[in-house]
């Protein structure tokens, strides 16, 4: 029988993280290191958002290189891990659930995407030799955060079965916050970002499917793409977890880099 996988969400931040050596990328090299290999990864990543739900199910998954004005070194760089097809239809065969009725699954089966930087610029730290499966998971833009909780709880028994669980986004993503000069990171940014914090460690769904009523929760996540993900690894908290901070700080004043593991 497979370990039971953990549930992870990285902040992924700057897609140059994939070529560099920071604290980030170091502690998710260390990460990767240090635990008992995954059957497989299935990611919900922030850069994949989309209308409705598909998860990708091709057997080899393309690098696809979504961003503009980065360095060649950057566009160069393929994530050659293969899919899971049979893992890609068991997410929407358990997603059925969600379904009204005589309705298909909410979730479709996708062979066009692939593997996205939110997807890739961490995993080329986690798992170098690309040696473990990677099926993404689309966030459906039209859904509230309390449908993707459900859709996540749904999911979560796939652990068991040596499934780990990613979220890709980051807990503050603000462009219009950006800022490059700064010297110490925005209060609001930090006090959001220790809120949800808490509330992973606390096992609270209130806060994270609740988050766009909060203080701050609309300039901490303006758009909901690189929030979701966290919901989705946020569900996974089993009472038995331990919950393991990775790293954290702030990128550009406002930018929260927080990424944890439960176990
Ligand atoms: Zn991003």
């Amino acid at each position: 029988m497979a370990d039971t996988a953990p549930a992870v969400f990285f902040g992924h931040g700057s897609p140059m993280n994939a070529i560099e050596t920071n604290r980030y990328s170091a502690a998710w090299s260390e990460f990767g290191a240090t635990i008992a290999k995954p059957r497989a990864v299935l990611m919900v990543s922030a850069h994949w958002f989309t209308r409705g739900t598909a998860v990708t199910a091709m057997s080899q998954p393309r690098t696809i290189h979504d961003f503009g004005g980065f360095p060649v070194e950057l566009f160069a760089v393929q994530y050659p891990a293969p899919g899971d097809p049979d893992l890609a239809t068991q997410v929407a065969a358990l997603a059925i659930a969600l379904a009204g009725p005589g309705e298909e699954s909410p979730v479709a089966l996708d062979r066009r995407w692939g593997l996205d930087h939110g997807a890739w610029s961490v995993l080329v730290h986690v798992f170098p030799d690309a040696d473990v499966p990677v099926v993404q998971l689309s966030i459906d833009g039209t859904k509230p955060p309390s449908w993707h909780w459900d859709l996540a709880e749904r999911l979560n028994g796939l652990r068991d079965e040596g499934i780990m669980i990613v979220g890709s986004g980051n807990i503050t993503h603000n462009f219009a916050e950006l800022d490059s000069q700064a010297t110490r990171p925005a209060p609001w940014a930090v006090e959001f970002d220790e809120q949800m914090w808490q509330a992973v460690q606390a096992g609270e769904r209130a806060p994270l499917v609740g988050y766009e009523a909060l203080a701050d929760g609309l300039r901490a996540a303006p758009t909901a793409d690189h929030f979701l993900p966290l919901v989705y690894v946020a569900a996974q908290r089993r009472p038995t977890d331990t919950v393991r901070n990775l790293v954290d700080g702030m990128d550009l004043g406002s930018f929260s880099m927080r990424s944890f593991s439960l176990s």
